[in-house]
């Protein structure tokens, strides 16, 4: 049986076939049963969350309705719950409890949304498979012994496995996508400065976006619909309505123009993939749709320079982390000095150090000109290739990831490896721009993502462009066995 969408949990809410006790102490049970096998959560609120959810039904009773209330959901464990731990997955945080709720996690509350716990991901969203978690990795509901993706592993996971309909994520380079795209379901990172940043833990401030995993393209426009818009407390929030992004679903895609550039099927991209990505071009051919090959001649610069750029900021964010005000604090310190030292080494995994020498090191003097200026004028660069791309297509397409899920293990002592699954997702980041994962097809068993790009602000293109081939195909209907 297809595990539900939020849409269509949403229609039997509002007949009052099942209460939203019902749903959330189901999605309870199946992440009890799941979580030995799968580990996609650090925190679950049972009790949290039957409480939100006889709030839900009691508005229902009351004669509310509305798409998200008495909806399960998962939050990835780098936004702000209070009075839930919020741990980042990292030894550093483990212990803090937020005095207060991120904007995104307050605004889906607003929308009646039942938070059942906190998904697990990579230490401060800083890797590609979950394996950097403190809590140890998650595994992918399609193969066991196979990475989920990462950051946000765990919101996959969950979403994926049918334990939740739909999670939340962080994307600084690629993590709602490459995720989405290794467990076969749906991953919207928004424009930069769509969603509020507010109270989710900073990794790469110029970078970071929240976005959903969600089944489908409808229910990541209804969550969508409710996170973004501005908020006063992050002041890089666009000031900009929040179109009805579930309204412009509909829209045929007969004329529209696909740009897909050259350099995204390169030698690095794995044929099972090429050829379900190539296949899902051809549907959208059939939906009216006219392929034009583009151009992106710096994108081989993408990964390098966000090697600089996210280091640079994270050393900046996570210097807060200092033994003293949150979190981990080395119990044998014999000096201030001492305290920060142990603290920070004892504190932070070996990929989160790795990030802060790098960054630490772009940023000092004299190597600021060399690395991180650098930096910066490629990223204007890789920028000026997609707004020249628009001028002529409507979105980008491509693969989401150079191949499917490898198996834990496989490249955690490689870095780079790790790094370069990231090659068809970061540019994207380094450029605002909204990007989008559905599911295509597979590959020797295991789900392929189609990775859609937009201009800045144009994610209810995207949704449209991916709810028109939902409704033609059945890829996002395939679910891993039990
Ligand atoms: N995998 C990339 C990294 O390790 C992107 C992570 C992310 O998007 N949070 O930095």
């Amino acid at each position: 049986m297809a595990s539900p969408t939020i849409a269509g949990l949403a229609r039997q809410l509002e007949a009052r076939e099942v209460s939203s006790h019902e749903l959330t102490q189901r999605a309870l049970d199946r992440i009890a049963a799941s979580q030995p096998v799968l580990n996609a959560f650090i925190t679950v609120t049972p009790e949290q969350a039957l409480a939100a959810a006889d709030a839900a039904d009691a508005r229902r009773a009351r004669g509310e309705t509305g798409p998200l209330l008495g909806i399960p959901l998962a939050h990835k464990d780098i936004f702000c719950t209070a009075g839930v731990p919020t741990t980042c997955a990292s030894k550093m945080l483990a212990g803090f409890v937020s005095p207060y709720d991120a904007t995104v996690v307050e605004r889906l509350n607003a929308a009646g949304v039942v938070t059942v716990g906190k998904a697990n991901m990579d230490e401060f969203a800083m890797g590609s498979s979950n394996e950097t978690s403190f809590f140890g990795p998650v595994k992918n509901p399609w193969g066991l012994a196979r990475s989920p993706g990462g950051s946000s592993g765990g919101s996959a996971a969950a979403v994926a496995a049918g334990l939740v309909p739909a999670a939340t994520g962080t994307d600084t380079g690629g993590s709602i996508r490459q995720p989405a795209a290794l467990t076969g379901i749906t991953g919207l990172k928004p424009t930069y400065g769509r969603v509020s940043r507010y109270g989710m833990i900073a990794f790469a401030s110029s970078l970071d976006q929240a976005g959903v995993l969600t089944r489908t393209a409808e229910d990541a426009a209804l969550l969508l619909g409710a996170m973004a818009g501005f908020d006063p407390r992050d002041s890089t929030c666009a000031d900009r309505p929040v179109p009805d992004y579930a309204a412009g679903l509909g829209a045929p895609l007969r004329g529209r123009r696909i740009g897909v550039p050259k350099e995204f099927f390169d030698d690095g991209l794995e044929p099972g993939s090429a050829a379900a990505v190539r296949a899902a071009l051809a549907e959208y051919e059939r939906l009216g749709a006219t392929l034009h090959e583009v151009s992106l001649p710096n994108l081989g610069l993408s990964v390098p320079t966000y090697y600089i750029v996210a280091p640079a900021e994270a050393s900046s964010n996570l210097s807060r982390f200092d033994g003293v005000r949150f979190g981990y604090r080395h119990p044998g310190a014999g000096s201030l000095e001492e305290l920060y030292k142990l603290s920070r080494a004892g504190g932070f995994g070996a990929e989160v150090q790795r990030r802060i020498l790098t960054g630490t090191y772009v940023l000092s003097a004299g190597y600021y000109d060399a690395y991180y200026l650098k930096a910066q004028q490629c990223r204007r660069l890789i920028a000026d290739d997609f707004r020249r791309a628009f001028g002529s297509v409507d979105v980008i397409a491509g693969p989401t990831a150079p191949a499917p899920a490898f198996r834990l293990g496989e490249k955690v002592d490689d870095p780079v490896q790790m790094y370069l699954n990231d090659i068809y997702t970061i540019a994207v980041n380094l450029a605002g721009l909204p990007g989008l994962s559905i599911p295509c097809g597979f590959s020797g068993g295991l789900p392929v993502g189609l990775q859609l790009i937009g201009p800045h602000f144009e994610e209810g293109r995207l949704l449209n462009f991916a709810h028109q081939y939902q409704q033609a195909t059945g890829w996002h209907l395939r679910e891993p066995a039990a």
